[in-house]
């Protein structure tokens, strides 16, 4: 297992639509244990291929609670099959954008379908931070980042500040 290093936006390579996978093989496997690993050690509680330079869409993700059993989740090719009506607005982080928070909208709950390591056909309901976590997870493979889900002054209040980040490298 390896610790990846994180893209920092602004960067190209986070705006690229990402290609799905026809198969899992031990080469993605062995990925999406470094995708976790490079998650927890972050921390956070998603990630998504694009992230770490990889143009495939894959997301692994970890939503329990500090003092639960870690649950993580390793997805191949999610779509998003249907959603709720009511939606939810929450603080969001990435950590393409550290230190940087904005409120988004989203639906409540998704059902999603993917593939699981052993390349089997999964489905799976969401609701509140894992529903959002899968949301946020899935716009990164289509190279949607959190400061395109905001009104352009914050975007550009956000942009700012990771622009002077990456020069104080
Ligand atoms: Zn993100």
């Amino acid at each position: 297992m390896a610790i990846l290093n994180i893209i920092k936006a602004p960067d190209p390579r986070l705006k690229v639509v990402c290609s799905p996978l026809s198969k899992v093989d031990d080469q993605i496997r062995a990925l999406m244990d470094d995708m976790l690993e490079t998650m927890y050690a972050a921390p956070g509680v998603g990630l998504a291929a694009p992230q770490i330079g990889v143009n495939k869409r894959i997301i692994v993700m970890d939503v329990a609670r500090h003092d639960e059993k870690p649950e993580p989740l390793k997805l191949v090719n999610p779509e998003v099959m249907s959603a709720s009506d009511i939606l939810l607005v929450r603080e969001e982080g990435c950590l393409s954008f550290p230190q940087q928070y904005a409120e988004v909208e989203r639906p409540e709950t998704v059902h999603i379908r993917y593939i699981n390591e052993e390349s089997e056909v999964k489905e799976l309901q969401a609701n509140g931070l894992a529903a959002i976590c899968i949301q946020h997870e899935i716009d990164h493979l289509d190279g949607v980042l959190l400061t395109d889900r905001l009104s352009s002054i914050k975007r550009n209040i956000i942009l700012r500040k990771m622009k002077k980040l990456k020069k104080l490298g």
